[in-house]
């Protein structure tokens, strides 16, 4: 069922959560322990990320050394297709425009349809890592925008190829990223929502926001998407701290801020124990909060962790 009709039936916040795929050569075995520890909380669906390529150095016997690409965690259509079945749980991959020609999206996206899958979020993608800005593939999609385009062109019946036969129409419900505390790309907040806002024009549905710790940004976002004319379900993005060093990680890597009454308690935790809990706890006051506001959806991003998100859960569902 679509995300979108899912929200739209039901009268209180539903529960869902992102999983990564397992590292090249780990079993599949971990991705379904962690469902198994979270299915009690009856997820309204589970988001698989994507991982593209990455370059690797390899040296060689006489010093010199091999560029290798390699995809460290493969396997998110797959996965997402084992969720369907295995717990009958609707799976959400995640798509994104890197390492991507439109040709090997429009292939992705028929596997896609063929296996039932009817949610996706078009993302463009992190940078690789060897690069310091995002370079899309050559024929690929730019950003998200114009994988959105693709997608909804596909759900029209429009692929690629204009000489297809009465090409089948996909029915893909289409989401996609937002920042309440603005993209880093973007050159301020309002370029950032009017970019977000062509989006949903172009045909997403729902947007799912990036973490963040202090709810009144997420409660601002909200009230700035409605004056924008963006009136999708924003759906926010949920992951509690473990640990010390998340402290300077999170905001250097997703540009964020951590308030600083939460940073000054987890700096005088006098171990990592309390650091956890600390995390825990801030998390729960923060669901609790979003719920007593209606949110449409508290969506964990478990990082691969069930444990943490199970205790939130509990407190919360
Ligand atoms: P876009 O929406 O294309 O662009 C990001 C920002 O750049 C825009 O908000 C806008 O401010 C600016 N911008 C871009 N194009 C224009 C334009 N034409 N005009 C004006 N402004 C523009 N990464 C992965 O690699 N794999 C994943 O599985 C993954 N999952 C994610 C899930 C969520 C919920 C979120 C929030 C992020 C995820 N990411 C993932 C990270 C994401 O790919 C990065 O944040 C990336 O830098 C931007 O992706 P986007 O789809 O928001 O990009």
């Amino acid at each position: 069922m679509k995300i979108t009709e899912k929200i739209k039936n039901s009268n209180q916040t539903l529960f869902s959560f992102e999983i990564l795929p397992p590292l090249k050569g780990k079993s599949i075995d971990s991705i379904f322990n962690c469902i198994d520890k979270l299915i009690e909380f009856s997820p309204a669906f589970v988001d698989v990320t994507y991982h593209r390529e990455e370059f690797i150095l390899k040296k060689r016997g006489d010093g010199s050394f091999d560029r290798i690409v390699t995809r460290k965690r493969p396997g998110t259509v797959a996965i997402c297709a084992s969720i369907q079945n295995k717990y009958k749980v609707d799976a959400v991959p995640h798509i994104i425009c890197g390492g991507f020609t439109k040709e090997d999206t429009e292939n992705a996206l028929i596997d896609l349809d063929f296996l039932g899958i009817r949610n996706v979020l078009a993302l463009r993608g992190d940078n690789a890592k060897t690069e310091s800005q995002f370079n899309p593939e050559i024929g690929g999609n730019r950003n998200a925008l114009e994988l959105i385009n693709q997608i909804k062109n596909m759900n029209n019946g429009i692929y690629l190829d204009e000489e297809l036969e009465n090409p089948n129409p996909t029915e893909f419900c289409i989401g996609a990223a937002c920042y309440p505390e603005k993209h880093q790309d973007a050159p301020n907040f309002i370029s950032d929502l009017n970019y977000t806002k062509r989006k949903i024009e172009a045909g997403a549905e729902f947007l799912t926001t990036q973490m963040f710790f202090d709810n009144s940004k997420y409660f601002k976002y909200i009230d700035e998407c409605k004056k924008t004319g963006i009136n999708v379900p924003v759906i926010p993005g949920i992951k509690p701290i473990t640990s010390r060093k998340q402290l300077f990680l999170l905001p250097k890597h997703f540009k964020i801020d951590i308030p600083f009454e939460l940073s000054n308690e987890i700096e005088k935790a006098k171990n990592d124990e309390e650091v956890k809990q600390i995390g825990i706890d801030w998390c729960i006051k923060q669901c609790k909060e979003l719920k007593s506001k209606g949110v449409p959806v508290l969506h964990f991003y478990t990082m691969g962790v069930p444990d943490i998100t199970r205790k939130i859960a509990k407190e919360v569902f």
